[in-house]
């Protein structure tokens, strides 16, 4: 059967000689696999349709059910073409993209998940100056792992809702010492948070990404919680995020250190 839908490209693979394998976001079957023959040949309009982050209009071939199917006419829609040449912008995307296929099954339709990774695309391409990108992303990396349902939990602690700004990575919440003290959990490593890092971050997911541009937050906060969406999503994919390997530039939280539990 041969159907046409809107994809991202969020990943490919060579295979063979001249083949790929692109992994995209479409909005009626979620994350697929597909095989793309041929499109590795020089000048190939159908291969540099298929380029990370374009956004095409694709043609698949094979069974609804099927694990692979099969593309054969991809047509660019937004090519996305300022973002891919940036490395800082390639490398932040490609940390979106690598959250999203580890996080999502594949085969899951989600019209929510597309919009707002074209959104983001649309949002990055156009927006302003690099000192505000940093910000940017990590407002966006929240906001995704919100749209997914796996954003860590600030607002209290997540076992009685008392006040608390002892975040524990290994429960993805704030827990209060009372909750943190069970004897399970003894020594278990936790960050101290600032007040200034919960608001920041409860406005991250609030507010329209397009009013982000209006968040500025200063440099201590932005690492404080970058440090803890990092080491959230360490613990939500057990194991490193390959990207983060990158320089350190581009992921400030590295540098961040946890306090003794
Ligand atoms: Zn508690």
């Amino acid at each position: 059967m041969l159907t046409r839908t809107e994809g991202i490209i969020l990943k490919t693979q060579k295979y063979g000689e001249a083949d790929l394998i692109v992994t995209c976001l479409t909005p009626d079957t979620g994350i697929i696999k597909a095989f793309a023959k041929s499109s590795r040949k020089t000048r190939s309009r159908f291969g540099s349709s298929l380029e990370p982050l374009t956004h095409a209009g694709i043609s698949l071939w094979g069974r609804e059910q099927s694990k692979m199917h099969k593309i054969t006419q991809a047509d660019i829609i937004n090519s996305f073409h300022s973002l891919r040449e940036s490395y800082y912008d390639f490398v932040n995307i490609s940390k979106l993209a690598e959250i999203l296929i580890s996080m999502m099954p594949e085969g899951i339709p989600s019209r929510r998940l597309f919009s707002f990774f074209l959104d983001i695309l649309r949002f990055m391409k156009s927006s302003g100056p690099q000192q505000h990108r940093e910000a940017l992303y990590l407002i966006a990396r929240i906001r995704l792992l919100a749209v997914i349902g796996c954003a860590p939990r600030l607002s209290g602690c997540g076992r009685c809702g008392a006040k608390s700004l002892d975040f524990y990575p290994d429960s993805g919440t704030t827990l209060c010492r009372r909750c943190a003290g069970a004897p399970d959990r003894a020594g278990r490593p936790f960050m101290r948070i600032g007040n200034r890092t919960v608001r920041f971050y409860a406005h991250s997911i609030e507010w329209p990404m397009s009013l982000s541009n209006r968040l500025r937050p200063d440099g201590r906060t932005l690492s404080e919680l970058s440090g803890l969406v990092d080491s959230h999503l360490k613990h939500l994919l057990s194991g490193q995020l390959r990207s983060s390997g990158f320089p350190e530039a581009v992921s400030p939280g590295n540098r961040h250190a946890f306090a003794g539990g």
